[in-house]
This record gives C-alpha cells, structure tokens and sequence, in this order.
C-alpha cells in the first residue's frame, strides 16, 4: 500500500439522551456521555471511533478518556495509516488504564484503513458476513418496569432477553419470574454485574429451579476478583458462567481458561479494545471457550464495530448489542440493525459504515 498518511486528528465528548436510566447493580447510565475520536488520511477518507466510558463499571472517566484521546489526536498525525498495529501497540501501554480510550483509537484507525481500502470492516475478522440477532436488557428496577419491559421486548420481534440482576435477590427473583413467564419460550440470561456472592447465586439459581426456571446462562454473578467465586458457581450451578468484568485482557482469558472459572466469555471492545477483543475471541474459541458480543453503552458507531466482529469472525453464541435501543436521540447516521434486533451488514461497502450525524 501506498504512503498514507494521517493528517488531522481529533477527539470531543459525546452526549445523547437516553430512553430510560440503563440501570445494573452497581450503578447506572443516566445520559450516553462518551468520547468521539475521528482522523483523517492524506487521502480525504476519515476513520470514526468511539469511547464509551462506563464510570461505575471501570473506573475511568470522561475527563481523562477526552485528555487521553486528545493527546492521541496530536501523536497520530504524520503517521503511515498501514502502520496502525503499530501505532495501536504503542498507545496500548498509555492507554492501559484507559481501554476504552484504546478501543476508540483502533476503530478510528481500522474504520479509515478500510473505508480507505474500499471493504467492510467484517472483512479484516473473516471471509464472509454473518447476520446476527441480539437480545434485549431488562435493566433493574420494580415488577411492573420488568414486565412492561418485556413486553415491550417481545412487541419489537426480539426473542432473547438479558435480565439485569444482583441488587435486591428477592425482588430479582421475582422480576426473573415475571419475565420468564412472559417471554416463554424465550432464552433468558441473566447478568448479576457482580452484585453477589458465589453461595447467593447458587441459592438464586436453586429458587429458579423451584419455578422451574431454566436460563442459558448467568453472566458475572460474582465480583471481578472473585475467581473461586467463579469457578464454584460453574462447577456447582448447573448453568453456564459468562465471565464479563472478569476478563478485560488476554491475561484474564488464559487464567480463566486455567481455572475453568466459565465456560463463556463476553467479549467487549471497550474493555480490551479491538485487537485485543479479536486476539481473545480467537484464544477462547480454540480452548471451546463461548462467546459473547457485548457493549457498554454505545451509539450505533461502536456497536456496529463489534458487530463487525462478530459477524466476520463467526462462532458467537450470545449476541448483546443493544445499546442503541436506549438512544432517545440520533446522533449517528447509518443503520444496520432493525427493530427486531436483526443486524445486516452486507450492504456496508466501506468502513463500519455508521458516521457521526455532524460527518
Ligand atoms: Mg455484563
């Protein structure tokens, strides 16, 4: 490939209301606030990333993400755009607290490169697109809010719901009831955003099976550092364990692998960034890990990113990219996802294909 260099480059903080608080148990989303990244090539093709910053899940703000990815935006220029592993590689350790600062570069850097080179980004993960369907969240809140929820979930055509659980087991329980008997025959997993502890989430799961409750899985029943907690709740639950804030590193895939500490992965670009996700999605599904495409919460640009992912690579189980379902503004352009939650890439002919509605 030809001399192309990044000439401009640039990051501001990004804001859309949201249709409702994106509520887990240890804490919420009142507003999307997240950090937009863009460069442009020698070319004239720009390259869009976003950073969504999930405060009360990792620590890192949209302060030092907006500072971070700024003085991204006067390192980048000059660059040679084929050089992007590289120039990823070497903000990783800058960035290594900041990931989802990282996940905005990489996307910027593999949305310019293929928008450059004229192919959808699936194409840089595998030879042929996938369609995927995702599932909707419950996020947490009283009986009636989960059962207007799921409702409300069925009534748009999608067919996997994702209950937010861990703040209050008997009302959890409950909400768990209401939804299961509502969306029947619908796979049913539930997230716990490390709200409890291995013996209360074993003894939820034995109350589920009272009401003859079945659900796929249980995503992070148990702190992030509570591997044993993990590894006890896959061992003894009867159920399978997606580890999410578990794992934000290859280093974390391989102890779980070791450990046998779940049998699922939610694979998330802002905790690992885009490489990074690929390089895991590719471990665990060579040690017959599952897998799961996640989000924090993300415009269109960024989920479709993971999409991207997840439709070039293949072999993902659980689909969770419904994060733009909450948007109660519009503040991309491009849309690859129905209501229904079916999402289609095979028309995107460059790049992720969403832009930023200013773009
Ligand atoms: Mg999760």
């Amino acid at each position: 490939m030809k001399q192309i260099t990044i000439q401009k480059a640039g990051a501001k903080v990004w804001r859309a209301k949201l249709t409702r608080p994106f509520s887990i148990a240890k804490g919420q989303h009142d507003l999307l606030e997240n950090v937009l990244f863009w460069i442009e090539l020698s070319s004239g093709a720009r390259g869009f990333g976003e950073a969504a910053v999930a405060t009360h899940i990792t620590g890192e703000t949209v302060e030092e993400t907006l500072r971070h990815l700024k003085e991204t935006a006067r390192q980048v220029p000059g660059r040679n755009i084929p050089e992007f592993p590289h120039i990823a590689e070497e903000s990783k350790s800058r960035l290594s607290k900041n990931p989802c600062a990282l996940a905005a570069l990489e996307m910027a850097l593999l949305d310019a490169l293929t928008r450059e080179k004229k192919m959808p980004l699936w194409r840089a993960f595998g030879t042929r697109v996938r369609t995927l369907k995702t599932d909707m969240t419950v996020v947490l809140g009283d009986l009636f809010e989960a059962e207007a929820a799921a409702r409300e979930i069925l009534k748009r055509g999608i067919r996997s719901l994702k209950v937010k659980i861990g703040r209050n087991f008997d009302l959890d329980l409950r909400r768990v009831a209401t939804v299961a008997k509502i969306a029947k025959k619908c796979p049913l997993f539930l997230d716990a955003n490390q709200g409890f502890t291995a013996a209360q989430t074993l003894k939820f799961l034995r109350e589920l099976k009272k009401l003859k409750i079945k659900p796929a899985l249980i995503e992070q029943p148990v702190p992030k550092e509570d591997w044993e907690g993990l590894s006890k709740v896959s061992r003894d639950g009867g159920i399978l364990v997606c580890a999410d804030e578990s794992v934000s590193s290859f280093q974390d895939a391989k102890r779980l692998v070791r450990q046998k500490a779940a049998g699922a992965i939610n694979i998330k670009l802002m905790k690992m960034g885009l490489l990074g996700g690929y390089e895991i999605a590719c471990f665990a599904k060579r040690h017959g890990i599952k897998l799961m495409i996640g989000t924090m919460m993300e415009t269109p640009l960024a989920a479709t990113a993971a999409a991207h992912l997840a439709a070039g690579m293949g072999g993902f189980d659980f689909i969770d990219l419904d994060a733009p379902f909450f948007m109660a503004e519009r503040i991309t352009r491009g849309n690859f996802v129905n209501r229904a939650g079916l999402y289609d890439l095979s028309k995107i002919s460059k790049g992720i294909g969403v832009l930023p509605l200013e773009a």
